[in-house]
């Protein structure tokens, strides 16, 4: 069993700004909703390949995730998103339930889960979410919720949110 490693300190920024400014840090552009899903698809054997590496579990730095530790996120941003589409396509103007990434990691132990378990589970949550995406239609884009911070977001800004969260992450681990 591998030590558990340090905690790392919260992620408190406020991230929603890049969907419509893009992203300086990772070169990110907003792409057309309708890409959406087939950049999601994209991103599948790239995490594929990072979870691949032989040194997948290491942090480079210790105030750092270490790339499997990205990966878990990825797949959990996958599944936590899906319901999100879910609930802008089914609700109302839904409020999503909070969901804190840093308590994730460490009651879920991403840091000793099998990379190989990780990619698959990967390529199914990503898969899912991205059929979900492909099934949008035209007049469902900006259907509203809101986050229990208080940002709003539509179908559209929602699905360029989660893009940018996995490409984000794969410039982190350079995937
Ligand atoms: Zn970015």
């Amino acid at each position: 069993m591998t030590a558990e490693p340090l905690a790392l300190p919260e992620d408190t920024k406020d991230w929603t700004w890049v969907i419509a400014q893009g992203c300086p840090e990772c070169g990110w552009a907003p792409p057309p909703s309708t890409e959406i899903a087939l950049r999601v698809r994209a991103t599948v054997p790239r995490w594929h390949a990072v979870l691949r590496r032989p040194d997948v579990a290491a942090r480079t730095r210790p105030e750092r995730w270490s790339a499997l530790e990205y990966g878990c996120h990825a797949r959990d941003v996958c599944r936590v998103f899906d319901g999100r589409l879910t609930q802008l396509l089914t609700e109302d103007e839904p409020t999503f339930a909070d969901w804190d990434q840093d308590a994730a990691a460490r009651d879920g132990h991403y840091f000793a889960e099998d990379p190989a378990t990780v990619s698959d589970a990967y390529a199914e949550a990503a898969g899912r979410i991205a059929a979900g995406f492909d099934a949008v239609r035209d007049d469902q884009w900006q259907r509203r919720g809101t986050r229990s911070n208080g940002s709003e977001f539509t179908v559209a800004t929602l699905g360029a949110y989660f893009l940018h969260d996995l490409e984000h992450h794969l410039a982190d681990v350079a995937g």
